[in-house]
């Protein structure tokens, strides 16, 4: 009896262990099930890219697990930068980021052209199941990490090219005749896609949004307008971005407060009057002398009606009238340029030019229309960092490459439509350093010269990713 009751007891827990390998195979099944492999991944982010709205993005993205050693960055440490540093520099994580520039380098497509880095860059987002709407301004993005809800950040990136033939030899140079990626914005895209995968794999720290924006056409001036149009800054309380520089040794990060870039605009006169013989020019209205007067009289601007310490340049660039010698012509077209390091005197500048076009070509009995290209967009407004931004931005750079590495940077006379969100809301842009003489990144920008120190890439998507999580943490 006692024997048999042993036995019993023995077939029992013989079972109930068998029983538990079967619920635990089960299980172990069950959750290979959840993690979906990339294909199936894909095609779910694929489906949540037609809905947008913003307020499903909690719901909809898929958080990453919080990594077992990183600090907690509810206060940010120096700890935190280190640990985005860490994310961004394993040689495997570089590996990707220069394939991803050399892949843009190679094919730059120019202003609202940019549909395969477009594609790019959203296969990429795609395979991190980052929640995004396209297209905005023709080919650009805009791109969301984060709670989904306030406050929101914004980083950015220009996707586009400019018609340059590259001159540099090397494996990866443009494939295509006439275009190049001379200004570094294949660098910037990358960045921006690195600083995503930081802040994916960081999403569960994020307290708030970033939105990402890669936005077409810098060149052509008008891509960050149509962007702004297309609702790039909704909800968006402060935005950052990056521009590589090569002033500056590789991964030294600059810029100043206030007026970092000069507004740029141009401008174009039409000044009639009357045809007629030279010798009789009672019986003509000469526009010659109005349009004289006219350059004469633009050059007090600057000099009589600014403050000698605000920037400013007016220049006249070109005038055409008739090309009879005996006669005095119909109408007289002069252009320029000009600019300006503030806001104010940028639209003061553009103000007065017409009023004294207009005005002296009156003094003369001759009329006169003056263009100044804004439905072609090709006016810039100056680029005005806001205090707290720069601020924020030198705190975070010091941080992450030391304060040796971080420089004030001079106001510089080159435009950039950036500027175009700095006039909706609080902006810092700044300068990644790429210059690098061993490699012989010392070639001004849109030389077709330039290239880049591909080091940077890490460093600027750590940054940018920095700026973002920190901003929502100390700023939100
Ligand atoms: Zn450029
Ligand atoms: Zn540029």
């Amino acid at each position: 009896m006692n024997t048999q009751r042993q036995y019993l007891i023995y077939s029992i827990s013989i079972l109930i262990t068998i029983l538990n390998c079967i619920i635990s195979v089960v299980e172990a099944k069950a959750s290979s099930d959840h993690d979906l492999p990339y294909f199936e991944s894909y095609h779910f982010n694929k489906a949540i890219l037609n809905q947008k709205n913003q307020s499903s993005l909690r719901q909809l993205s898929l958080v990453a697990p919080p990594l077992s050693s990183s600090p907690d960055c509810t206060i940010w440490t120096k700890a935190c930068s280190e640990e985005l540093l860490k994310l961004a520099k394993p040689p495997e994580n570089v590996e990707w980021l220069k394939g991803l520039r050399r892949r843009i380098h190679e094919n730059p497509e120019l202003a609202f052209e940019e549909f395969e880095t477009s594609q790019l860059i959203r296969d990429e987002l795609d395979k991190m199941e980052v929640f995004y709407r396209f297209p905005m301004a023709k080919t650009g993005i805009r791109a969301m990490i984060g709670t989904g809800g306030p406050p929101f950040v914004a980083i950015r990136a220009d996707m586009d090219a400019l018609p340059i033939q590259e001159a540099v030899e090397w494996e990866h140079k443009s494939k295509l005749a006439g275009k190049m990626h001379a200004c570094g914005h294949d660098a910037h895209v990358t960045m921006l896609i690195g600083a995503a995968k930081i802040l994916k794999r960081r999403e569960h720290h994020l307290k708030g949004t970033v939105v990402l924006l890669f936005q077409p056409a810098e060149e052509a001036g008008n891509g960050a307008k149509r962007m702004i149009n297309d609702g790039a800054l909704e909800n968006v309380e402060a935005i950052f971005a990056v521009h590589v520089l090569h002033d500056h040794p590789t991964a030294v990060l600059g810029s100043r407060p206030g007026p970092l870039l000069a507004g740029c605009g141009f401008f174009r006169a039409v000044i009639s009057g009357k045809e007629g013989r030279a010798g009789n020019p009672h019986r003509s209205v000469d526009p010659v002398l109005a349009a004289s007067a006219a350059v004469i009289s633009l050059q007090g601007i600057v000099s009589r009606e600014a403050n000698p310490l605000d920037s400013q340049v007016v220049s006249v660039t070109s005038f055409k009238g008739g090309d009879n010698l005996d006669m005095i012509p119909d109408t007289v077209i002069l252009g320029g340029t000009f600019r300006a390091f503030s806001n104010t005197s940028f639209y003061q500048l553009l103000q007065r030019i017409e009023e004294v076009i207009v005005e002296q070509a009156g003094v003369f009995r001759c009329s006169a229309t003056v263009d100044f290209f804004e439905k072609e967009y090709t006016i810039y407004p100056p680029t005005v960092n806001d205090e707290r931004m720069y601020e924020h931005v030198r705190k975070v750079a010091i941080d992450l490459v030391g304060p040796t590495n971080f420089r004030v940077v001079p106001p510089m006379m080159g435009a950039e439509d950036f500027a175009f969100y700095s006039q909706v809301i609080p902006a810092a842009f700044f300068y990644i350093g790429i210059m690098n003489e061993t490699l012989g990144s010392i070639h001004v920008g849109h030389s077709p010269y330039f290239m880049i120190d591909e080091d940077i890439l890490p460093i600027g998507a750590a940054a940018h990713a920095a700026i973002a999580e920190r901003y929502l943490i100390e700023y939100g």
